[in-house]
């Protein structure tokens, strides 16, 4: 258990499965019992199941279930305004939400497609973004807080059939690295996780539910948990002020 996530306020998009739910429970369970946990994603009938189930086992953590979409910018905008005046002095973002849709070759993407994607992956996380470091910026010292953007492997090296969702992994990509630049004279600490493989909803989401299609993905490779990424993403946000995991890759033993 890590004493300097002490007292901490902890927001975390996309909580309602996979990774994010993974980040959810670790750092409930992980963490000292004063935590407080923001829980955001569309579902809000599932992220207030989770809540519940922290709950059986993480008797103090204080969980608040929002519904939020982060594809919508007039959401986003709202989301800090509406927090109830305990949960709203943030000091942990983890930018989870992320999608794809479909598998395609470029020529054969339909533009709704590209859309979606680029408004979740990448202007809903520079959106959350920009509406959270008001909060750790107006903090002494030049401030102090984490944003831990959750990005991929994809947005290292592009597969064929993803040109799209690997672009908007690149752009998070490219984004986190001049955050970090930018507040370099700050307490504020920027971090990038890129998982590999790892199995949740999101693989079998990929091909519109064909499991035996997603199953394809992963031959050969074990793929990770989403615990795997959450013991990384809560790992980094434990460290000493000074310390920063700044850019991590975690892939499955196995993957080419
Ligand atoms: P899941 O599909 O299990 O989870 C995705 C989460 O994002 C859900 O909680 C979903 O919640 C939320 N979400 C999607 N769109 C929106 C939106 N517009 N607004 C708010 N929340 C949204 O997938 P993973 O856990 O695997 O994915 C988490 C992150 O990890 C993503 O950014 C993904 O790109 C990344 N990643 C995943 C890999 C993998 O192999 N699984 C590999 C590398 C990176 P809801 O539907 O309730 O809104």
């Amino acid at each position: 258990m890590s004493q300097r996530l002490k007292g901490k306020t902890v927001l975390i998009t996309g909580a309602s499965s996979g990774i994010g739910k993974s980040t959810a429970l670790e750092f409930a369970r992980t963490s000292p019992n004063d935590l407080k946990l923001i829980l955001t994603a569309r579902r809000i009938d599932t992220l207030k199941e989770i809540a519940t189930e922290i709950g059986k086992y993480a008797e103090g953590v204080k969980v608040l279930a929002v519904k939020l979409d982060i594809s919508k910018p007039e959401e986003v905008n709202g989301f800090v305004g509406q927090l109830p005046e305990e949960f709203k002095e943030i000091d942990i973002l983890v930018n989870n939400a992320g999608l794809v849709k479909g598998v395609a070759q470029a020529p054969d993407i339909k533009p709704e497609d590209i859309d979606v994607m680029f408004a979740t992956n990448v202007t809903g996380l520079i959106n959350m973004t920009q509406a959270i470091l008001p909060i750790f910026k107006k903090r002494p010292d030049g401030g102090r807080g984490d944003v831990i953007n959750i990005g991929s492997i994809a947005g290292r090296e592009s597969y064929q059939g993803g040109s799209i969702y690997c672009a908007t992994k690149a752009a998070v990509r490219s984004f986190t690295d001049a955050l970090r630049r930018e507040l370099i004279s700050t307490r504020i600490r920027i971090i990038e996780i890129d998982p590999g493989q790892v199995e949740t909803e999101f693989s079998i989401v990929r091909f519109y539910g064909d499991k035996s299609k997603a199953n394809k993905v992963y031959e050969g490779v074990d793929p990770l948990t989403p615990d795997d990424i959450a013991e990384v993403v809560v790992f980094a946000a434990g460290r000493r002020e000074n310390v920063v995991i700044a850019d991590t890759l975690i892939f499955p033993n196995h993957q080419a």
